[in-house]
């Protein structure tokens, strides 16, 4: 049978060095991941279960300009490393939970702050918050087979050149691995499938006209500008 509309586009991320791209599917985040993000968000970095929130699919573009979004005037930035998931699977342990992975890429998770902080005084959900248009940027895609599974190394943001989140990844409370075999506990993970995984802390506002450069070692960078 026909389809009533065409189909819409697939979400891809390329893969460095590579003639291949990786078809997204789910797109996971991770909320208060490192114990100072969370402090300066006003919370008790305890190690409480990690939460989860998402994004739309179609809300994973390629680094480059993006327009600065509608219905904000205080857009923060969160660079974040993102996980590619190659093999699905439900109730993953968490030793082998790397085995699942089929890469890693930089990402950042804007987040319009003014939308977020209105549905946390009202106990709504944060979709609108997180879930805008254009508001997952993420680079290349590093292969694990290539890189391993990297659990330590810088990972920071500049505007115009200058630092504003600057953290290790070794300071994650939930690490990767323990990461995806929670979420798996959850729902069941496919190839295709990306997870955010938290922000250091330092997050603040862009504006337009910035150029925003993210960084995390032994992964690659991110170069975004905001229109
Ligand atoms: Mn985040």
């Amino acid at each position: 049978m026909a389809y009533a509309f065409a189909p819409p586009p697939i979400t891809v991320l390329t893969v460095a060095g590579e003639d291949i791209s990786v078809p997204v599917r789910r797109v996971h985040c991770v909320g208060r991941n490192y114990a100072a993000h969370a402090r300066e968000m006003g919370h008790d970095p305890d190690r409480e279960p990690p939460f989860f929130f998402a994004k739309p699919t179609d809300a994973v573009v390629a680094g480059g300009t993006i327009p600065y979004p509608r219905a904000t005037t205080d857009v923060h930035h969160e660079i974040e490393l993102v996980v590619i998931i190659g093999e699905g699977g439900r109730n993953i342990s968490v030793d082998n939970a790397l085995n699942h992975v089929y890469g890693y890429a930089v990402g950042i998770d804007f987040t319009r702050r003014d939308i977020q902080a209105e549905a946390k005084k009202a106990g709504r959900p944060w979709a609108m918050a997180k879930g805008f248009d254009q508001s997952g940027p993420v680079s290349d895609v590093k292969l694990a087979a290539k890189i391993g599974h990297p659990d330590s190394g810088l990972i920071w943001l500049k505007i115009n050149g200058e630092t504003r989140q600057s953290g290790d990844l070794k300071q994650q409370i939930w690490n990767v691995q323990e990461t995806i075999s929670y979420l798996s506990s959850l729902v069941d993970l496919a190839p295709g499938d990306l997870i955010f995984t938290g922000t250091p802390d330092g997050v603040g506002p862009v504006n337009r006209g910035d150029k925003i450069e993210g960084h995390i070692d032994g992964i690659g960078d991110l170069v975004v500008t905001i229109e």
